[in-house]
């Protein structure tokens, strides 16, 4: 058996580098650094290969958000639906933005925001709904469309980890108003430092984004509203325009090694959750264990890093203590046996089987 450690992730390129590496002497040679023609073309490239028509890139992810909710005009006073399992970066985007995070609890095995209750939560000063489609897997899409159309209420998808997911094979993100992307470096696509993008099919968002993200220009010198600073630097754009063509190879990839953990898993202790939809991308592969720091222990002593995606459920964080309700008693519960294995394109078969054994040989209850 290998020593090796089985790392976390390995974010080095590797069949891309001859092409990301002339992507970014490309820039250099030109000379133009913001806002050009590396942008230009990656949004057109991202709109075909995500299925949107407009494709606004940003600095991060977090601004798609936050960007987005400003130019629909939701701010202070607004309340903003979303789940309260979830990178805490999504909520954080409804406070930037001014509005009031308000959290639905998740379905239990979806691990998405139940439909159900977001429903239950909409009030007067509800004004959107902000699904996640946590891990790659699509939250239930056609469900909390039908909440947010009975109600009047802006969709917008939360689609930082699930480039290229399908929802009952309709591409993630063009059901709501609007979907975010981040491309922070360990996302399925990620460029070399931190970068997002809005998605719409709107065309008064797509001008009013260009204008946010820009300080409020409505053409040369002419700031016509408060706005914010936030764009995709050319050279992040042309490693993110080199590596697109890789996405779908490495989509299945992930898919491919997440048959086997779940092949491999199945009769150990853990609790692998189910698949709703084949249009899972696989952005992380969560099992579930109530011994869960037992079993992190275990697999670090044999040499495997995992993380915890996430230890603490949104509500309980101090930086959302206004936000209500304070508990959400499902979220809560799962946060406390969530851990994910290691799951990149570039992790081998080997691996994987290692990270399987290791789980087998564990002592853990389910
Ligand atoms: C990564 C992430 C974000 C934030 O993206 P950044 O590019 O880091 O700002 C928001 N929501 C989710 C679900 C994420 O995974």
């Amino acid at each position: 058996m290998t020593t090796e450690t089985v790392t976390w992730v390995d974010l080095r390129p590797q069949e891309d580098a001859a092409d990301v590496h002339a992507a970014i002497r490309r820039v250099i040679d030109r000379g133009w650094f913001v806002l050009g023609p590396e942008v230009d073309g990656f949004e057109a490239e991202f709109s075909r290969a995500t299925g949107a028509e407009r494709t606004i890139a940003v600095a991060s992810g977090t601004d798609a958000l936050t960007l987005t909710l400003r130019a629909l005009g939701i701010g202070a006073g607004d309340e903003v639906i979303t789940t309260a399992l979830s990178a805490a970066f999504t909520a954080q985007a409804i406070m930037m933005a001014g509005a009031r995070p308000v959290f639905a609890d998740i379905d239990p095995d979806r691990l998405t925001v139940d439909p159900a209750a977001v429903d239950a939560l909409v009030g007067p000063r509800t004004a959107a709904v902000m699904p996640v489609h946590l891990y790659g897997q699509p939250a239930d899409t056609p469900a909390l469309a039908a909440v947010a159309d009975r109600h009047g209420l802006a969709l917008i998808e939360d689609c930082c980890q699930a480039h290229l997911a399908t929802c009952e094979g309709v591409p993630v993100g063009t059901t709501g108003i609007a979907a975010a992307y981040s491309f922070y470096p360990t996302k399925n696509l990620g460029a070399f430092g931190d970068g997002g993008a809005v998605c719409t099919r709107d065309a008064a968002l797509d001008a009013r984004l260009r204008r946010l993200r820009n300080g409020g220009q409505d053409g040369r010198y002419r700031h016509t509203e408060p706005a914010a600073h936030s764009r995709l630097d050319e050279i992040q754009a042309a490693v993110l325009r080199a590596r697109l063509p890789y996405l779908s190879d490495w989509t299945a990839r992930r898919r491919a090694l997440a048959a086997r953990y779940r092949d491999g898993l199945d009769g150990t202790p853990v609790l692998v959750p189910p698949a709703f939809d084949p249009g899972h991308v696989y952005h992380l592969f969560p099992i579930r264990t109530t011994a869960r720091d037992r079993l992190q222990d275990h697999l670090r002593a044999h040499g495997i890093d995992t993380l915890v995606h996430y230890p603490t459920p949104l509500p309980a964080h101090p930086a959302f203590a206004d936000a209500e309700p304070d508990h959400c008693p499902v979220a809560t519960a799962v946060c406390g046996e969530l851990l994910s294995m290691p799951l990149y394109p570039t992790l081998s078969e080997a691996a994987v089987s290692r990270v399987i054994g290791a789980v087998a040989s564990s002592d853990v209850g389910a």
